[in-house]
């Protein structure tokens, strides 16, 4: 399966400091910081540094060490938050949109962390 990474999508430019951001969050190979336009009183947005373009893309090609990272820096970033759903915290959603059916934006993986009120039902039906 071949995936075209467009360089120039808008979490492509913010990895390459074109464009500013407000990061929570930054390891070796992933990046989190806050969403422009927030859905929630707290969305964060963790991405992989390298060049994936869905879910999928990143599961399948990215290599260990990138997948522990990331999979790490959600954690971290749900701390962060005081996203949990353990120890009294209230919990969070976490959601991917990926290509055309997920309605997806941007063309980098990214994962979407909403959090600090009731995120209510997991899909619409329209
Ligand atoms: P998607 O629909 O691709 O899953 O979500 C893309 C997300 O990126 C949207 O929630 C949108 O608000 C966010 N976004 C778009 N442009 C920018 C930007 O320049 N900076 C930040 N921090 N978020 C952005």
């Amino acid at each position: 399966m071949a995936y075209d990474y467009d360089d120039t999508n808008i979490f492509a430019r913010i990895l390459r400091g074109e464009i500013p951001s407000t990061p929570l969050l930054e390891t070796v190979h992933t990046l989190a910081f806050r969403d422009i336009a927030p859905q929630a009183p707290e969305h964060v947005l963790v991405i992989p540094k390298g060049r994936y373009v869905t879910y999928d893309h990143f599961f399948a090609e990215a290599s260990d060490a990138e997948i522990v990272d990331f999979a790490r820096a959600v954690a971290k970033v749900c701390a962060a938050i005081g996203a949990e759903a353990h120890s009294g915290g209230k919990g969070s959603r976490a959601i991917t949109n990926a290509g055309e059916h997920g309605v997806q934006e941007v063309p980098h993986f990214h994962l979407h962390i909403l959090a600090g009120r009731p995120i209510g039902r997991m899909i619409s039906r329209d």
